[in-house]
């Protein structure tokens, strides 16, 4: 699979020469060169993980590390030359994963970009450009909001969405949220299905992802990138 990498970082010169690295290492470099745009491209692109300078024009590192944290446990590597902000950027307030010092060498960047996706593989987010999952706490974002689900209805969702185009017979889904072969009755999914949908349907109009297949089951739109 071919990762996102979203590079934010306003000198060209050092984008380019981070882009490059990225893209020699097997991975998809981005790049964005100022504060305001970076939120909400990682709402619509939900990249693989974030370098994110600490001083940009419009928004600062700190700032958009905070307010990505408020939707996303997405990895993020700060840039920065200021060493004396280091606790900070790594605290609970700001939260990022770990940082880089200016000057530094791309070959380490690419070294801690690796060790850090591996660090947090187990956080995966199962993205596509409207929906994004984070296994490790149940948390479902449609459009960058959260989803209020309950833990059957975030596993339905989960299982679905895991296989965009695949379709789903109630049975196996049954399995997926009830491995211990709990007896229920058959027309429960469909009443999970029923509150998964108005939910993700009040978030957005358009955001019925998961479509029945008459006679069958269920199954996850199939959508590109
Ligand atoms: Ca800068």
């Amino acid at each position: 699979m071919c990762r996102k990498i979203l590079i934010v970082e306003d000198e060209p010169r050092l984008a380019s020469i981070l882009s490059d690295y990225i893209a020699q290492a097997g991975m998809s470099p981005y790049v964005i060169d100022n504060g305001l745009e970076v939120v909400e491209w990682v709402k619509r692109e939900a990249p693989g993980l974030i370098l994110l300078d600490l001083m940009l024009p419009g928004k600062d590192g700190m700032e958009i590390c905070k307010e990505v944290r408020h939707f996303s446990e997405l990895p993020i590597i700060m840039v920065t030359a200021r060493i004396e902000e280091i606790d900070r950027l790594l605290g609970l307030e700001i939260g990022a994963d770990d940082y880089i010092c200016k000057p530094f060498s791309p070959r380490e960047v690419i070294a801690r970009v690796k060790a850090v996706l591996r660090r947090t593989a187990g956080h995966e987010v199962i993205a596509n450009a409207e929906l994004v999952l984070d296994e490790s706490r149940y948390l479902a974002t449609l459009h960058g909001q959260k989803l209020d689900l309950t833990a059957v209805e975030y596993q339905l969702l989960s299982a679905l969405a895991k296989s965009p185009g695949r379709i789903y017979s109630r049975d196996q889904l049954m399995e997926k949220i009830y491995p211990d072969q709990r007896i229920v009755e058959d027309r429960t999914i469909d009443s999970h299905i029923k509150k998964l949908r108005k939910k993700m349907a009040s978030i957005s109009e358009g955001g019925n992802l998961i479509h029945s297949v008459y006679g069958v089951g269920y199954k996850f739109e199939q959508l590109d990138g």
